[in-house]
């Protein structure tokens, strides 16, 4: 461990550091912490010159690096002495409390006014009684927009008005509120309903001033979302202007995707028809019944026996011609339903949505007729890395880390940058030279606009044990009730050798069911459903680590689900995690046609769509046992190809494994050491 000291800012100079940690950052770090590990030290310097160089830096970090102290105590520290601003972006609101815990004690240990904000979506924050308790599919931010601009809303009238005096009104309303940075978002939520204002308004007007903005993926890489939130009250922030950080980043490829997909299917259009109608809106109601009549005809491609199939981008040209003045109509006709019908919510607005969305697609987008119940035209975009370029070859610097980012090579293609270190010649030549006279040493080469770096895990290597079993496989070709037998029974003998829980991955809820029937294992099992709430999970995962406390239970989860990921457990909560087969993602329209767009794009098609995403999950999954330095524990991954070399590149360098046919006697002897 290294000292650090917490009353003054850490100051990395050469002074403190000695020997092969010796460097100069030639910026101040506030970070909060009086101890820090070797390779955290090495990250924390490394993001600080990545953010002070201008640079885009993909981390594979593990777990035990400290990812949110050691890249926000830079990013801010730089953000602060700069005039720029932090974003911290998280997959999932339950990810931004310790972001925000790590500015406030910077806060206090360095007695800074770093202001930070809670963001969350609009939806989530909504106080007005009837939006935030309707259950919507889709149609809430039209329904909001629709208030706002009826000015039906008193919560936006109290906090933005509309005539000068509302606005000098709001200003007064406002002011108990505008500056209360540094509090969780329930805290806004609650005081912005006792005071009837629109907590989304108000915290987005507050970005103008604050140095940290802990928000979605979304909130950066979304343009619309993006434009509504760096311009609101004229703040006009650029995002040269942005220190981006970007959590959990082996994400962001499938969520750009995501935010920019969109579907409607044949009883939303009846719907929308008979709005139409019963608004006597007939020319409405023939645009919309033709949409129909297309629809159907479209779903000729699919037969008895397929339930999808890829149409052309020319068979949606029907539905994208809607988007000129026919649209308008709709519009209209969607308003006057819901005034009609005193509603803030239509399916009207469902197929504009639609249609905007489906004009916003450009290139290498998956257009594909499915039977969901109802026939269904689904819009995927196949390529995030426009969207992705677009933001970070703009922002002042950005951080991707994870710590499952590997190949890193891969998130560099992915995400449109990687070819960004050769058109920056230019810029290499003057940074090369201030470096030089500054005799700095960095550990990456400076010559790089994206640099990728892999971290070691910080843990001690003795406290994990990792063992690839080959006896057994989930391949589809393999797949048979000997097989499962075979599974179940090796995983019932390692079961039986661990002193304390287990989780059991499986790749699919589907061979959870086949192979679960056949454990014999007497420890109590608890099992993650297919269609679990919020407060099911939970409560799942508490009686779980009760368990662990105790003799140790069973629970069986699938790899790549909620469970496997974003979810700790520390100490005794977990001791060993069983990966059953390899997590491949369903063989389908999709995952075929983004196959064949990275061949296309980067002849790697099945490393890029199949193979590199199903190890990822794997090493996700099995990163649940050792979540602190003292944990100890083992992962087995159960199945013969895992250790597979075309593989290799998708284990982190420092992963060490064991291979054998009897884990049951390594697990058992590894717990037997002392
Ligand atoms: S303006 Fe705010 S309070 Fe009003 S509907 Fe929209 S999100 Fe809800």
């Amino acid at each position: 461990m290294m000292m650090l000291t917490s009353n003054t800012p850490a100051n990395y100079s050469t002074k403190r550091l000695k020997g092969k940690a010796r460097f100069s950052l030639l910026m101040k770090v506030y970070f909060p912490y009086d101890r820090v590990r070797a390779e955290q030290q090495e990250f924390v310097k490394d993001t600080a010159a990545a953010v002070r160089e201008k640079k885009i830096f993909l981390a594979h970090a593990p777990t035990g690096l400290g990812k949110t102290v050691s890249t926000l105590a830079p990013a801010l520290s730089y953000a602060i002495e700069n005039d720029k601003k932090v974003f911290f972006l998280t997959p999932k609101i339950s990810q931004h409390e310790i972001v925000l815990e790590t500015a406030k004690l910077m806060n206090s240990r360095f007695g800074l006014d770093i202001r930070a904000i809670d963001l969350v979506g609009r939806r989530q924050m909504c106080v007005d009684p009837f939006l935030s308790n309707a259950s919507f599919s889709v149609g809430f931010y039209e329904a909001c927009n629709k208030k706002k601009k009826d000015k039906l809303c008193k919560y936006y009238t109290n906090t933005k008005g509309y005539t000068p005096n509302q606005k000098a009104e709001a200003t007064r309303n406002k002011r108990g509120l505008i500056h209360s940075y540094n509090h969780h978002y329930s805290f806004i939520k609650e005081q912005c309903a006792l005071h009837e204002l629109c907590p989304y308004e108000l915290t987005v007007e507050m970005i103008k001033n604050a140095h940290l903005i802990i928000g979605d993926y979304s909130h950066i890489f979304h343009d619309d979302i993006r434009e509504g939130i760096l311009n609101a009250n004229g703040a006009k922030i650029k995002l040269e202007d942005i220190v981006l950080v970007v959590d959990e980043a082996h994400n962001l490829p499938e969520r750009i995707r995501d935010m920019l997909s969109t579907r409607i299917d044949f009883s939303t259009i009846e719907k929308a028809q008979k709005e139409a109608k019963n608004i006597g809106d007939f020319e409405v109601e023939e645009i919309v019944k033709d949409l129909g009549k297309e629809l159907m005809n479209l779903g000729k491609k699919l037969t008895l026996e397929t339930s999808e199939a890829k149409i052309d981008e020319k068979d949606i040209q029907f539905f994208k011609k809607i988007g000129g003045e026919e649209l308008t109509k709709v519009e209209e006709a969607s308003e006057k339903f819901m005034a009609k019908h005193k509603t803030e919510n239509c399916f009207l607005s469902s197929i504009i949505e639609f249609i905007y969305t489906l004009l916003k697609q450009k290139q290498h987008t998956l257009y594909m007729i499915e039977r969901k119940g109802s026939l269904t035209i689904g819009v995927y975009p196949l390529d995030p890395s426009e969207a992705a370029r677009t933001v970070l070859t703009q922002v002042h610097s950005a951080v991707m880390m994870s710590g499952t980012l590997l190949p890193l090579e891969m998130y560099s293609d992915v995400l449109g940058i990687n070819k960004l270190n050769s058109e920056e010649k230019k810029e290499i030549i003057s940074a090369e030279k201030i470096i030089a006279n500054q005799k700095d040493e960095l550990l990456h080469n400076t010559k790089q606009k994206v640099i990728l770096k892999q971290y070691k895990s910080p843990f001690p290597r003795e406290n994990r044990l990792n063992l690839f079993v080959d006896s057994t496989t989930t391949k589809y070709t393999s797949r048979s009730n000997e097989q499962y037998k075979l599974i179940a029974e090796s995983v019932d003998k390692i079961i039986a050798k661990v002193p304390g829980n287990t989780i059991v991955f499986f790749p699919s809820f589907e061979l959870m069911h086949n192979i679960s029937t056949m454990l014999r294992t007497r420890r109590q099992i608890l099992k993650q459903e297919r269609e679990m709430s919020q407060d099911q999970k939970t409560k799942l995962i508490h009686n779980f680590k009760l368990l662990g406390s105790s003799f140790g239970g069973v629970l069986l989860a699938v790899s790549g689900g909620s469970i496997a990921e974003g979810i700790d457990f520390p100490g005794d909560n977990l001791s060993c995690a069983i990966i059953v087969g390899v997590p491949f993602g369903r063989m389908n329209t999709y995952t075929n046609s983004l196959i064949s767009f990275y061949q296309f794009k980067f002849n790697k098609g099945w490393e890029y769509a199949y193979n590199a995403p199903a190890i990822s999950k794997a090493v996700q999954a099995a990163g649940r046992v050792i979540r602190t330095e003292t944990d100890k524990g083992v992962c087995v991954f159960l199945d013969e190809r895992f250790g597979e070399l075309r593989f290799k590149n998708y284990y982190p360098r420092d992963f060490e494994y064991k291979k054998t046919n009897t884990p049951e006697k390594d697990v058992e002897e590894f717990f037997g050491k002392k």
